[in-house]
């Protein structure tokens, strides 16, 4: 039987950046993986879709070049092309983690694993034990209740990130970050578009000014949506697929795109046989992402927080970290950024207004619109920057919309993380002309001296 300090069960985001931080760090580390190193988010999630977003915009660029005086045509998507460059790009990041993965010396094991005691996986008849387990599955994307995924007609984002066609047309069940995402895609390949959302918003979990713009925007773009309405069934007639809602309409398309979220990875791996407290398929961890049994911890989409890769390296590292007795702060999820990259793109890090006046904050906001910038303008994007602020206190939230926002939220991340407040950010002078001066011009305003702001 081998012996580990940490035994990894998954190697996606999550276990895989333990995996890295734990040998790092002088630990002995087995990684198990069933499929392919990377996991969700290099082989079928980020990766793959934010490759197919930026052919995209070449082809929206192609379309609209004639606003910037050049002289070219759209004719067509090319998608053996479109795929052969998605594919490329994973293949080299594939690679260069695997060389990452050998040069640390971590045991890689390929096979399905399951825990078969509170410290040892067994693996194609192996038994790999560790002083630590940690437990990094995953997620899947889910369904609902009667709408069966045929891979063909009705697909999941799996499907959807592989299509080796455009199809005509696609409704888009679930206009949450995937759907939004893949709509934007679709939408710029040049298929028609429409989204189903059964919450009253686009990307309901963001400020609800963001949520509006980016419907706004979507509009605009010819991308169609239907708001506040349920699913009720869908049937696949010969080459189309026809979804009724529970309101009676129906909508007919080549393909069901089904985004409906993503459910944990946990059923029949032993979890349970262990004692491990779960809560609908989810392992319940503390804030050092321990689980209830010693020596086990979870990371990732198989966890109840934010469903993102970069938490789940942030989990990953915070795990090895306090296994190697560092002793790391905990998480503060709410400082977490997050981007929804279809066009534009939604950007956000921190509290809502909803949320903050929940919290009991005496709030104010401040919105800056993108027209009054003139890297926006260059670029021809419409858009804001939403703040949000204690009254003569702290930054709680930054809420973006336009092209390329995704990149502002470095900067931030660090105002709301570092507690700044508008009078901190508005002297520090930020580059003209770029996206990052709406930053800086927000928090002018925010301070009481907007300059290229009215009002
Ligand atoms: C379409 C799409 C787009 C996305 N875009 C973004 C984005 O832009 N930015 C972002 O931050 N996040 C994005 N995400 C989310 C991101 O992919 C996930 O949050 C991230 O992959 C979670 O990492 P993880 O390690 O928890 O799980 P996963 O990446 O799912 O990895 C789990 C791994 O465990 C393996 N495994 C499962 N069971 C076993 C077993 N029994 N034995 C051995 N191995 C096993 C699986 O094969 C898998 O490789 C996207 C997701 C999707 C689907």
């Amino acid at each position: 039987m081998a012996q580990f300090d940490l035994v990894i069960l998954g190697g996606g985001s999550g276990g895989y950046a333990c995996a890295l931080r734990s040998a790092q760090l002088g630990l002995s580390v087995a990684l198990i993986e069933a499929d392919k190193l990377g996991g969700t988010c290099l082989h079928r999630g980020c990766i793959p879709t934010k490759a197919l977003l930026h052919s995209g915009e070449i082809a929206d660029g192609a379309r609209d070049a004639s606003h910037f005086g050049v002289n070219a045509q759209f004719l067509s998507m090319d998608m053996p092309a479109v795929n052969s460059y998605k594919d490329g790009v994973i293949a080299r990041l594939h690679k260069g983690l695997q060389g990452l993965v050998k040069s640390r010396n971590i045991t890689f094991i390929e096979g399905h694993g399951k825990l078969i005691s509170k410290d040892t996986v067994e693996v194609n008849g192996e038994k790999y034990t560790g002083k630590n387990v940690v437990l990094a599955t995953g997620s899947y994307a889910k369904t609902l209740p009667g709408l069966e995924i045929d891979g063909k007609k009705i697909i999941t984002s799996d499907h959807a990130t592989k299509l080796d066609y455009v199809p005509k047309s696609v409704i888009v069940l679930g206009g949450g970050v995937i759907g939004c995402e893949f709509a934007s895609v679709w939408k710029s390949f040049g298929a028609e578009v429409t989204i189903i959302e059964g919450l009253s918003h686009l990307v309901a979990l963001e400020d609800e000014s963001s949520s509006k713009q980016l419907e706004r925007a979507f509009r605009k773009r010819g991308i169609n949506f239907e708001l506040g309405v349920r699913f009720q069934s869908a049937a696949v007639n010969g080459d189309s697929v026809t979804v009724t809602l529970e309101d009676g309409k129906t909508f007919s398309a080549d393909v069901l795109l089904v985004s409906v979220g993503r459910g944990p990875v946990s059923a029949n791996l032993g979890y349970e046989e262990q004692g491990i407290s779960m809560d609908r398929g989810y392992v319940l961890v503390d804030d050092k992402c321990r689980t209830n049994v010693p020596g086990v911890w979870a990371v990732g989409d198989l966890i109840p927080t934010l469903q993102l890769a970069h938490v789940g390296f942030g989990e990953g590292i915070l795990v090895a970290e306090e296994i190697a007795g560092l002793n790391p702060r905990p998480i503060n999820y709410d400082g977490v950024p997050r981007v929804t990259y279809s066009e534009p793109e939604v950007a956000s890090v921190g509290l809502t207004t909803a949320v903050a006046k929940e919290r009991g904050f005496d709030v104010v906001e401040l919105n800056y619109d993108l027209a009054g910038n003139g890297k926006a303008q260059i670029l021809r994007t419409a858009g804001s920057i939403k703040l949000v602020s204690q009254k003569n206190g702290p930054v709680l939230g930054i809420h973006m919309v336009g092209s390329r926002v995704g990149e502002l939220l470095a900067e931030a991340q660090l105002i709301f993380n570092w507690e700044a407040s508008a009078d901190d950010v508005a002297p520090l002078i930020h580059a003209h002309p770029t996206l990052s001066e709406a930053m800086g011009e927000a928090h002018m305003a925010l301070a009481g001296k907007p300059l290229h702001a009215h009002g």
